[in-house]
């Protein structure tokens, strides 16, 4: 019998807390010597219940983020004008759009980037509403932005990042007691043992074929365009996000690197993993295959579909998608 491993949608909204079941888990019919079973089973070990499977999941706890007519301000110019976007634990997105049409806004605004002002909508993350979460809480939930153009620390090395940024993910996010510190942290952060982050760290290097030499260099420090790339999904890899945002990873790469980054991406994609890809450009979409494309247009997603939408806009580009008073706003300014 062939099973699909796509998560169903669920339309519950707020997932894991309506019905109290674990998060990372999935309802599946499975059937075997013709009986048939209702399972729940954790989204990690669905490939193990493949050859039983009917279907795929009919109802999936996994991680959502959920933004909802998200409005926001940078230094009191509105950029995002209402955008309401789903992102699951085992999906691939690709945000598409022109330039200057809120994409970057978007990211830094669901990663809590404390320069824009979020003015209207909510944004959720394991039921959780996280708009007044500081960004490395969001971090600690297991969130995760990969920069458009990462920031180098001369001195910092590859490796001693990584460690620090895994020690601090790993302590996940505190529930919160009244009179507790608004942030979640823990007290007291646990440290990796060296051996244990070594063991870790070369697995990762190993599936994402990234050389030794790379780890003892300054973060980013002198880097090419696509070592920093490879560099963040090196951090990617390691801190396993559940959802993560990737903001123009292609850009700046020439076709080998963007071959390399692209194919580093797709080792990490699977039923653990949701990710928001953007991109101006349709090419990265040749080697990495999206569930869902959305376009945004001055602040809004104007349009969503599934792949084939990519390879539309690679043909007509963005404009026949420009929203009606937007073009009316040209034409009154010129
Ligand atoms: P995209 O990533 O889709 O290219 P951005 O989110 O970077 O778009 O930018 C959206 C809009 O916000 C653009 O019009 C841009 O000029 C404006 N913008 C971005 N950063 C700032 C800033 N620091 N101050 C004022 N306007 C900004
Ligand atoms: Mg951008």
């Amino acid at each position: 019998m062939q099973a699909t491993m796509k998560v169903a949608p669920t339309g519950t909204g707020m997932g894991p807390h309506v019905t109290g079941r674990k998060r990372g888990t999935c309802i599946v019919v499975a059937n075997r010597a013709n009986l048939e079973f209702i399972l729940v089973v954790k989204i990690a070990n669905l490939m193990r219940f493949a050859p039983y499977l009917k279907g795929g999941c009919v109802s999936y706890m996994g991680s959502e983020l959920i933004i909802k007519n998200l409005h926001a301000n940078i230094e009191g110019k509105a950029i995002l004008r209402g955008v309401d976007l789903v992102v699951k634990q085992g999906e691939v997105h690709a945000l598409m759009g022109p330039n200057g049409s809120g994409k970057s806004t978007l990211a830094n605004v669901i990663m809590g980037n404390p320069k824009y002002e979020v003015t209207d909508g909510e944004i959720w993350f394991k039921g959780e509403n996280i708009l007044e979460y500081s960004p490395d809480r969001r971090a600690r939930m297991r969130l995760f932005l990969a920069f458009q153009y990462p920031m180098s620390i001369p001195g910092v090395s590859v490796a001693n990042f990584l460690r620090r940024s895994l020690e601090a993910v790993r302590e996940g996010n505190k529930p919160l007691e009244e009179g507790d510190n608004p942030t979640g942290k823990m007290a007291k952060r646990k440290s990796i043992p060296p051996r244990e982050f070594r063991t870790l760290l070369q697995e990762k290097m190993r599936l994402l074929k990234v050389d030794n030499s790379f780890i003892n260099r300054a973060i980013n420090d002198g880097f090419s365009g696509g070592e920093k790339k490879r560099a963040e999904i090196l951090q990617m890899a390691l801190l396993e996000p559940e959802i993560a945002l990737m903001d123009e990873t292609d850009s700046g790469l020439d076709i080998d690197a963007l071959k390399i980054v692209s194919e580093s991406v797709n080792a990490l994609t699977g039923p653990n993993l949701g990710i928001l890809l953007i991109t101006h450009y349709q090419r990265m979409l040749n080697y990495i295959t999206p569930d869902f494309v959305h376009v945004m247009f001055n602040g809004r997603i104007v349009k969503s579909g599934g792949k084939e939408l990519a390879f539309e806009l690679e043909e007509k580009g963005y404009e026949w998608l420009k929203p009606v008073d937007e073009e009316n706003e040209v034409g009154v300014n010129g």
